[in-house]
């Protein structure tokens, strides 16, 4: 992946690539829909078992908004530098599709909750700021499912609305994105954000859909739909780069349509031309009154958390760690406040190093997140660390072993006969190698270099690894 994006740089900018994106994010945090009081907890459940005639749009009910559902999305909004509307207006969207029961989706549109933000973003050459559009609410769909798995193989489709009436906030980019890597880097940034707000929970299958909007040369768009991981974002950009390329370089040109990406084929295709505004006949939802939402902000914006960027600038300043360990301690807001809690106890450059570059990578290896560790043992490896009790091989085969057998680190450390051997006893043992071998000590005599490596090893055997590599070179060397 990184060695197609690298080819695909230098002309990238030659075909003047224009990238804007669509987040559907799911308020799945919440307790209850959109609309009505039907509980949000059912991805454990079997399907429609999660309705009502609310959100199974059944003739003469009516939606009653989820105040928290609207507090969330401010809380977004704010967090994206957006302003928030004075007032906000849900509408009809009215197409007709298995999935929407009432045959219109109750969405925004003139009036959204929250417009003109950003985001900050690593761009190619440094921070680049990625304009956010606007943030709208709506309710999300039920889901299709294509008996057979895809729709154009399947017999059958069967539709389940347990997700019919889910908050969702859509979140639109301006065409600020540049490349494929850049829509990866946007995409993850923003899932950093909304952890920190702790308004959705991103493990959840669907909590993040993309469509993304591609053009080249200031040509027509394409957009593709529904692409469910970051991951796919950036493959189905790069195909299509690729293809609209191709294109015109064959003297067609770019059609603007909505395409599918086929994540196990890598490829997108074509599934409809794209519809217009007026093709959906949007008018104000006469059963929702416009809310008023000005007096709502400020107090909303007293309950933010710090922001990942705000984070990280502190942590550099405060605890005097690296650009980079403090970018990958504060991506996820459950590092960042373990490493908090670790960096109280002991030195806080040392946590950073053993948090961010052993600990994440073990972690990442694994599939585990930060809670499979606990921050006291983090506390105590660092301190065996800092005492010099242990070589950081050692550390490393801590953190391995607590991870996959669990234990504390004093624990493991008993157990395995880690505590670096005394310096008596490695006194010892290296006058005992030199008086053992003298044929090696003569080799070094002469030049051969190697025999050290030689002697090493025979102290290693005798100390049973506990004594540190560079201490004992040091200490044979002094003394032949
Ligand atoms: P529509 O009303 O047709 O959906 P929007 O103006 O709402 O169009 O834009 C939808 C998305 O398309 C936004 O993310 C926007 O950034 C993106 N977009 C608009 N123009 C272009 C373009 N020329 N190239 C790539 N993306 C674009
Ligand atoms: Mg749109
Ligand atoms: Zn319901």
């Amino acid at each position: 992946m990184r060695e197609e994006s690298l080819k695909l740089r230098p002309y990238l900018d030659e075909v003047g690539v224009m990238i804007g994106l669509e987040i559907h994010v799911q308020l799945n945090k919440l307790n209850t829909k959109i609309f009505c009081g039907c509980p949000l907890d059912y991805h454990d459940d079997g399907p429609n078992t999660h309705t009502c005639p609310v959100c199974l749009g059944l003739p003469g009910s009516l939606p009653v908004i989820n105040r928290k559902a609207v507090e969330y999305s401010i809380k977004v909004g704010l967090a994206l530098n957006c302003s928030i509307e004075e007032h906000t207006q849900f509408y009809r969207k009215n197409y007709y599709y298995p999935d929407l029961p009432k045959g219109f989706q109750i969405t925004q549109y003139d009036y959204p909750i929250a417009s003109s933000g950003y985001i900050n973003i690593e761009g190619e050459d440094g921070e680049v700021r990625i304009r956010i559009n606007r943030a709208h609410m709506e309710e999300d769909p039920g889901r299709l499912v294509h008996e057979g798995g895809s729709i154009e193989r399947s017999k059958y489709t069967l539709i389940d609305y347990n997700r019919s009436g889910v908050a969702l906030l859509e979140i639109v980019t301006e065409p600020d994105i540049r490349s494929p890597k850049e829509a990866r880097r946007f995409l993850d940034k923003l899932r950093n954000i909304l952890g920190y707000l702790d308004v959705v929970d991103t493990t959840l299958e669907g909590s993040m859909r993309v469509d993304a909007n591609i053009s080249l040369s200031g040509g027509s768009r394409s957009e593709v739909k529904n692409i469910s991981s970051h991951k796919g974002a950036e493959r189905a950009l790069l195909f299509e780069i690729v293809r609209q390329k191709n294109l015109l370089r064959r003297g067609g040109k770019v059609v603007q349509e909505t395409r599918h990406f086929d994540e196990a084929r890598g490829v997108t295709v074509s599934l409809r031309t794209k519809e217009e505004a007026h093709d959906y006949r949007y008018f104000p939802e006469a059963d929702l009154v416009s809310l008023r939402v000005a007096d709502w902000a400020p107090g909303i914006a007293k309950t933010l958390p710090e922001l990942p960027d705000a984070r990280r600038q502190r942590f550099i300043t405060h605890y005097s760690i690296t650009d980079d360990h403090a970018k990958s301690l504060t991506s996820e807001k459950q590092v960042a406040d373990f490493y908090e809690q670790v960096a109280a106890e002991v030195d806080p450059k040392l946590a950073a190093v053993w948090i961010a570059d052993v600990l994440k990578g073990e972690l990442n290896y694994r599939d585990l997140g930060i809670d499979a560790f606990a921050s006291a043992s983090m506390v105590q490896l660092v301190k065996l660390l800092a005492g010099d009790k242990i070589t950081e091989q050692s550390g490393v085969e801590v953190i391995r072993t607590i991870l996959d057998e669990g234990g504390t680190p004093d624990e493991v450390v008993a157990a395995k006969g880690l505590l670096k051997a005394g310096s008596d006893l490695v006194t010892a043992a290296v006058e005992e190698v030199i008086s053992e071998n003298p044929g090696a000590v003569e080799d070094y005599q002469n030049g051969k270099q190697e025999a050290v490596n030689f002697l090493m090893g025979q102290v290693m055997k005798k100390t049973k690894g506990r004594a540190d590599a560079k201490e004992v070179r040091k200490m044979i060397i002094q003394r032949i």
